[in-house]
């Protein structure tokens, strides 16, 4: 099966000039497998310094553009939940971390509006792993912020979460609806088979493009795919690799889960319905 000629998104994918291969060629690489669109997301930075991640993502973006012909790029700016418990860890004050997580979303949305590639603030979430019950709090105090940016700058969202279940679901959409954020721009990131939860709450799955997109894909075609590549050369197989988005769409074809029109579905039309974006 040729998938030469259909869209192809990678919807949660990071790039790492330091440690991995970089922008470029995780680009070349993608596009090598067949790839046609990619959705970056900035990293965290681990040292508290918040901004410079952005600022490194649009510089990444704007290499591949330059660089790479027949690959498109979009990216999400966003706090990595993970910073702050790293903050946390390092004996900063709830109030002090708050203050500087907000300023940073502050920055992100400044950048959404100023760049026509950034479509989105993301991602932002609470941390997978447990926490106490102060941080939890602010985490969420922070991610109902981020989504009334969303709301007044009218870009997606994409949620780091513990977990994708039944509960998420309800709650993300319980949240934005609570800052009359349509959840139809909240994307959860990392879901396995939960396309159904999805349809229900109104919140969006962006889906591993391992096995649970499989299952995922005989239920529905409400959701995007991803790998959540780290591009980090010392953590080789942490992750799904480069071409894994390419690869399982090709299968799912193959195997009859899903026809040509559903490869558009998911790639192109869910993706430019998201982000507001042409993929033309
Ligand atoms: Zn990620």
């Amino acid at each position: 099966m040729d998938i030469k000629n259909l869209p192809i998104t990678d919807n949660h994918i990071h790039v790492d000039g330091k440690r991995g291969y970089g922008p470029e060629k995780v680009a070349k690489i993608f596009r090598s497998a067949g790839g046609k669109t990619l959705i970056l997301l900035n990293k965290p930075s681990f040292t508290g310094d918040l901004t410079t991640p952005m600022d490194t993502l649009i510089r990444d973006i704007e290499t591949i553009r330059k660089n790479v012909e027949g690959v498109k790029v979009f990216g999400l700016v966003g706090v990595h939940p993970c910073e702050i418990t790293t903050m946390a860890e390092r004996g900063k004050s709830l109030d002090y971390i708050k203050e500087k997580v907000i300023e940073a979303i502050n920055y992100a949305g400044k950048l959404v509006e100023e760049y026509d590639f950034l479509v989105g603030i993301g991602e932002v979430g609470r941390p997978h792993f447990k926490v106490s019950e102060e941080i939890w709090r602010v985490s969420n105090e922070i991610l109902l912020y981020c989504m009334e940016m969303a709301r007044d700058i009218g870009c997606a969202l994409q949620i780091h979460g513990e977990s994708a279940s039944e509960e998420q679901f309800r709650e993300f959409r319980d949240m934005a609806r609570s800052v009359s954020l349509n959840p139809e721009k909240v994307i959860k990131h990392h879901c396995g088979d939960n396309v159904l939860e999805g349809e229900k709450y109104g919140i969006f799955p962006s889906i591993i493009a391992s096995k649970p997109v499989v299952e995922a894909a005989k239920k529905s075609l409400r959701f995007v795919m991803e790998t959540d590549y780290i591009d980090d050369l010392r953590r080789p197989g942490a992750v799904l690799g480069i071409k894994t988005v390419p690869r399982r769409t090709r299968k799912l074809l193959e195997m009859g889960i899903i026809n040509e029109e559903g490869v558009y579905r998911i790639h192109k039309e869910n993706i430019e319905k998201l982000y507001n974006v042409d993929l033309d």
